[in-house]
């Protein structure tokens, strides 16, 4: 199978993994946007020669656009240019691995044209899921998710004919760094010590969401929006080792689920050639030397962003927006080393709480909720 993709964010963690599987798999490559590593940008053109190379930094654009003028390679930048990018007549497939809300417009436009979407920009379902949902609807565009978890119940609900017979989904969290701990010992962690994931190697902001738990408080919102079900039937457990990905559970009592070694290509590979699976270089799981399988509940009085998320989850509209823009906004301050790890989720408690909720909101009062939400996380930290 050679369907062309265009891969909005070629140079993070999910972009480079990408393009392993391009690689492995002899997939042809159209477009590659990222935000601004020229060094690494240029290096992956010369390799995969798309017609169309973007970066969102309009400086380093033109800096890319210098270095490769030997090459037959548009260079573009900005929001234009991703929309560009992810519009590409010739990309059948867009995998949209961009980190943040910068991701929404560009995937927006990807299904608009009725592509296949490799989703693995979280940020976009959650802020703006039922909009999303309702163009892919549409558009007849397919979205196939790349998130671990998601792909798993999407793996698992393969051969599903009555969704009427799904009781609950059921997503495993590793815990993050910070398992076992109390509120107050967590609260003064160091960015060193939120980057140290035990299973997954990833970027920075997802991993610090991981230590929050936050991720999986987005990835019960991102499970509601992809699979059409309410909060009630979405739960997570604890699961320390991270070979089982997630669960279904039917309504006999069958519970199915996608086990595996954490690694992303995976995923990535499943949303590139679903419906088919294609071969892989990587070792299989050994049931025989894997750690022993142990789930627990989480707890959210150590980890109140997972109860955050699941809050907005029950209340929809913008508040999901608003969530993900100040946690985003926070996470950003947290790494620059400018808040404790505990003042993550009491930045986000803060905007839910000033900003007023709207419900069934269109795209601009989506990116309004996004804009005000940022505003008071940073407003913040001048505040003192
Ligand atoms: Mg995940």
């Amino acid at each position: 199978m050679k369907n062309t993709i265009t891969l909005l964010g070629s140079t993070g963690s999910i972009g480079r993994q990408t393009l392993d599987v391009c690689r492995q798999l002899e997939i042809p490559v159209a477009a590659l946007a990222a935000h601004h590593s020229v060094d690494l940008l240029e290096k992956q053109i010369r390799e995969f020669h798309p017609t169309l190379a973007v970066l969102y930094d309009i400086d380093a654009a033109m800096e890319l656009a210098r270095r490769v003028s030997d090459l037959p390679v548009r260079v573009a930048y900005g929001m234009e240019g991703l929309i560009e990018a992810a519009s590409l007549s010739e990309s059948g497939t867009v995998v949209a691995a961009m980190v943040g809300m910068v991701g929404l417009q560009p995937t927006l436009a990807a299904i608009r044209q009725g592509k296949r979407i490799a989703l693995a920009n979280k940020e976009t379902l959650v802020c703006a899921g039922e909009l999303v949902m309702a163009e892919a609807r549409r558009s007849g565009a397919e979205i196939v998710p790349v998130d671990s978890e998601h792909s798993a119940i999407f793996q698992c609900l393969q051969g599903c004919r009555d969704r009427g017979e799904v009781r609950r989904l059921i997503l495993t969290c590793s815990g993050g760094p910070f398992y076992g701990l109390s509120r107050e010992e967590v609260y003064g962690k160091t960015r060193e010590e939120a980057l140290r994931h035990p299973n997954w190697a990833m970027g920075a902001k997802i991993t610090i969401d991981c230590a929050t738990l936050m991720n999986k408080g987005l990835e019960f919102i991102e499970a509601m929006r992809l699979f059409h079900v309410p909060p009630e039937q979405v739960s997570v457990v604890i699961h320390r080792q991270s070979i089982i990905h997630s669960m279904v559970e039917f309504r006999d009592g069958a519970v199915l689920a996608q086990m595996g070694t954490p690694d992303m290509r995976l995923p990535i590979r499943y949303a590139l050639t679903y419906p088919a699976r294609a071969q892989s270089p990587a070792e299989p799981l050994d049931l025989l030397t894997c750690p022993p399988l142990t789930f627990a509940p989480p707890d959210t009085e150590a980890f109140p962003s997972l109860k955050l998320a699941m809050d907005c989850a029950r209340t929809g509209g913008t508040s999901c927006a608003i969530l993900n823009g100040a946690n985003e906004a926070a996470v950003g301050l947290f790494l620059e080393g400018k808040i404790a790890f505990g003042k993550i989720p009491e930045l986000v408690a803060l905007a839910l709480d000033r900003i007023p909720v709207q419900l069934n909101p269109g795209l601009e009062d989506i990116l309004e909720a996004d804009r005000a939400a940022r505003k008071i996380v940073c407003d913040s930290r001048t505040a003192g």
